[in-house]
C-alpha cells in the first residue's frame, strides 16, 4: 500500500534517484541536498517516524545503519566522516512522515546543529 511520498518513491510510483534498494531498505538522493553527498535511507514498510518504533523493529534499523555504512564507503566519505540523522516531530523540522535517515557528507558540519 502507498501511504505517502516516500512509499511512492519506494514502489517506483513516483521517480526517485535511487542509489540502493533491497527487499527492506531503499536509499535515494535528497531532492534538496544540504551537503555534497546527501542520501535518504528509508524502510520500505511505512513507519511514520522514530516515535512509532518498537523493539521488533531492531532488524530493520540494523539494516538501515549497515546500508548507510556501505554507502558512506562507496561515496568515499567513510574516512572523512559523515552525519547520520533522523528528524522527529515539529521542533526538528520533520517534513515527511515516513521514517528516514539523512546520510550527509563531503563537507564539515558544525555542532551543535542549527
Ligand atoms: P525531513 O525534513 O527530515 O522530514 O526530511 C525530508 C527530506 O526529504 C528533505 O531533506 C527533502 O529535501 C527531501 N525530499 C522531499 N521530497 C523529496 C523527493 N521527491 N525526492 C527526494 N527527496 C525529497
Ligand atoms: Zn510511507
Amino acid at each position: 500500500m502507498e501511504y505517502c511520498l516516500f512509499c511512492k518513491i519506494a514502489t517506483g510510483a513516483i521517480p526517485g534517484n535511487i542509489v540502493y534498494q533491497d527487499e527492506n531498505v531503499v536509499a535515494f538522493v535528497d531532492i534538496n541536498p544540504q551537503a555534497p553527498k546527501h542520501i535518504l535511507l528509508i524502510p520500505r514498510r511505512h513507519i511514520a517516524s522514530m516515535t512509532d518504533l518498537t523493539l521488533d523493529d531492531g532488524p530493520i534499523l540494523a539494516q538501515l545503519f549497515t546500508t548507510a555504512q556501505k554507502l558512506a564507503h562507496e561515496m568515499s566519505i567513510d574516512e572523512s566522516g559523515y552525519r547520520f540523522v533522523s528528524n522527529v516531530g515539529p521542533d526538528s523540522g520533520q517534513s515527511v512522515f515516513h521514517l528516514h535517515f539523512h546520510l550527509l557528507g563531503g563537507r564539515k558540519f558544525s555542532w551543535p546543529p542549527g
